[in-house]
């Protein structure tokens, strides 16, 4: 009895020893980590309150305006040396495969990157952002959807089968916004995705990298200066191509006239060949001089001479035969 007691002391003695131990450890970490906490929780409310202005009105700095029914936002108000950050991504598809680049196709611009998607995949926000349209284009997108992001950029999402927002809806990074689908002009299911800074169209590839499912960079800088001043180098560069085309053009020439000499002393010795096995003759009409039968036959008095061993003051009648080249 008394030994059964003392066990029960004892176990609970040890009991509320070491649930003490376990207590005071967890009162040692959570006075530890309070500063650091205190300090998290109010970074993550400053974070969180310039992110929700932010996202009602996303990027003021470079839209002035807000619509729900135009596609793209007014150009014109391009700003120049914009720096574009891209860290909050997610990409729109886990789809690798870009099946349409940015660029000029069929006659027209293509404004966007065409991704393999099925109807039905899902479709998610690029970025944090706010909804600006959710539209139908029988023509053209289809059901689609323009955001508006905090770091300037819009995002267009084409051809859906479904969207699944309202305008001016927040909406968080990697959000579903939509199903993949094969709507408005469009040939086969795709995604037809769209980068744009107020309103000028930016090859998304320069920013989603899809076959690595990654962005290029953490910041694409965005030069307006630099991309004319890209256009003026490009003209240079082409300038300098032409250059180097008439570069190539006067190398030919002077190589050509080579090319030719090489064929003349060629034809010559056909000719010296030809002369060798048969001389043609001319038959002297009225009114010939040496000189003019020689310039006729392209050889000079002297060689028409030696060649007919006659001197130069013979005389000549009609109907005598001359040896010629
Ligand atoms: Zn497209």
């Amino acid at each position: 009895m008394t030994i059964h007691i003392i066990k029960k002391t004892l176990g609970l003695v040890l009991l509320s020893m070491s649930t003490l131990q376990l207590a005071a450890q967890d009162i040692i970490a959570h006075q530890a980590s309070a500063d650091k906490q205190m300090k998290d929780i109010s970074t993550i409310k400053t974070h969180k309150i310039l992110n929700d202005a932010n996202l009602n009105n996303p990027a003021i700095n470079v839209y002035t305006n807000w619509d729900n029914s135009s596609v793209h936002s007014v150009a014109g108000a391009v700003p120049s040396n914009f720096k574009i950050d891209l860290r909050g991504f997610c990409m729109p598809t886990p789809s690798r495969v870009v099946t349409s680049k940015f660029g000029y196709r069929w006659h027209r611009q293509h404004q966007g990157l065409d991704i393999k998607v099925y109807v039905g995949d899902t479709i998610r926000a690029a970025f944090d952002g706010k909804i600006r349209v959710v539209r139908y284009d029988a023509n053209g997108y289809g059901n689609y959807v323009v955001i508006r992001h905090p770091n300037g950029l819009e995002t267009l999402y084409g051809h859906m089968s479904k969207t699944l927002v309202n305008p001016d809806q927040i909406v968080k990074a990697g959000q579903v916004i939509g199903l993949g689908g094969n709507t408005g002009r469009s040939t086969g299911s795709h995604l037809h995705f769209e980068t744009r800074l107020a309103g000028k169209a930016i090859d998304p590839a320069l920013l989603f990298d899809f076959p690595n499912q990654d962005i290029v960079s953490d910041y694409y800088i965005y030069r307006g200066e630099r991309i004319q001043k890209e256009a003026r180098t490009s003209t240079s560069a082409l300038a300098s191509v032409a250059n180097d085309q008439s570069n190539l053009e006067r190398a030919l020439e002077t190589k050509r006239p080579t090319t030719n000499a090489r064929r003349n002393t060629a034809s010559r010795k056909v000719a010296q060949n030809k002369s060798k096995s048969k001389s043609k003759s001319y038959t002297v009409k009225k009114g010939d001089t040496l000189y003019s039968i020689a310039k006729k036959n392209g050889m000079s008095v002297k060689d028409l001479c030696k060649k007919n061993g006659i001197k130069q003051s013979a005389k000549l009648k009609a109907g005598q035969t001359l040896k010629c080249n």
